[in-house]
């Protein structure tokens, strides 16, 4: 279970996490809707330490942490828990699919090369990707790419998946295969936070919609509930313009 408590960021004197509370159950698949700006992609930064927040907890099973005060010690180990796909893939250019995946297990992780190619194998042939091994990021399209990014997440087999609008840079043809890959992740052995503007997408994989606007959670409840009949002001505007 993760518990977020009065999560707070500001960049300058503007407010980009307004007291964020929130707890997530193991397992839960989440997405996250909200106008440009509204703070998501900070809120899924802060919880990775990408960004360090001004203040607030984050409790992940026993671990308990300062989001603002973390040790250098406390965000490794955070980090081995909670894995990030990015928006543009974040490959490494001059390395292949497979060593995307395996580095980190064999930098990181200490895992034997032989044991690392084997597992690299397996993930990747889990996104559609067993005949691409050997190709370099330049060689994929933006779909695979973003596939190999969500098998190197994968390998650290991490509590927590946090998605950052992962098919935003992919040319619409392209969207439905990364779409699948994820929903085909849901309920298996990771969390997944996903941060997306792929309305269907959301109705179709989530357990629980969040509307955040201005830095604040206004609205949640089940894809139905969210969607059919939401209850905020704000979240039917948002709603009607998106349709
Ligand atoms: P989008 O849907 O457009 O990706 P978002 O909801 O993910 O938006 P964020 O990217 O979290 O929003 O940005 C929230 C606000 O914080 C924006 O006003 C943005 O300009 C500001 N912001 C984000 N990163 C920084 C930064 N490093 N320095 C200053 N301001 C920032």
């Amino acid at each position: 279970m993760l518990t977020i408590t009065q999560l707070q960021k500001r960049f300058g004197k503007q407010v980009i996490l307004d007291k964020v509370d929130i707890t997530i159950q193991k397992g839960e698949v989440v997405v996250i809707l909200g106008p440009s700006g509204s703070g998501k992609t900070t809120f899924l930064r802060c919880l990775n330490f990408l960004e360090q927040a001004d203040a607030g907890t984050l409790a992940l099973n026993d671990q308990v942490i300062d989001a603002k005060k973390a040790t250098k010690q406390e965000i490794l180990a955070w980090r081995r828990q909670t894995a990030m796909v990015f928006q543009q893939y974040a490959l490494f250019a001059h390395k292949t699919a497979l060593e995307n995946v395996i580095e980190g297990l064999i930098m990181v992780q200490k895992m034997p090369k032989a044991e690392a190619i084997l597992l690299g194998t397996a993930l990747l042939t889990q996104v559609g990707l067993a005949d691409k091994l050997t190709h370099y990021p330049a060689q994929l399209s933006g779909g695979q790419q973003q596939r190999v990014g969500i098998a190197r997440a994968l390998a650290l087999k991490p509590e927590i998946i946090l998605f950052d609008e992962p098919t935003s840079a992919l040319d619409p043809e392209l969207v439905g295969e990364t779409l699948a890959v994820i929903k085909s992740l849901a309920h298996q052995e990771s969390t997944l936070i996903i941060v997306t503007h792929e309305m269907q997408f959301a109705y179709e994989v989530a357990d629980r919609v969040i509307f955040m606007e201005h830095g604040q959670i206004v609205e949640q409840g089940t894809p139905k509930e969210v969607f059919e009949s939401p209850k905020e002001a704000r979240t039917k505007q948002f709603l009607a313009r998106t349709r």
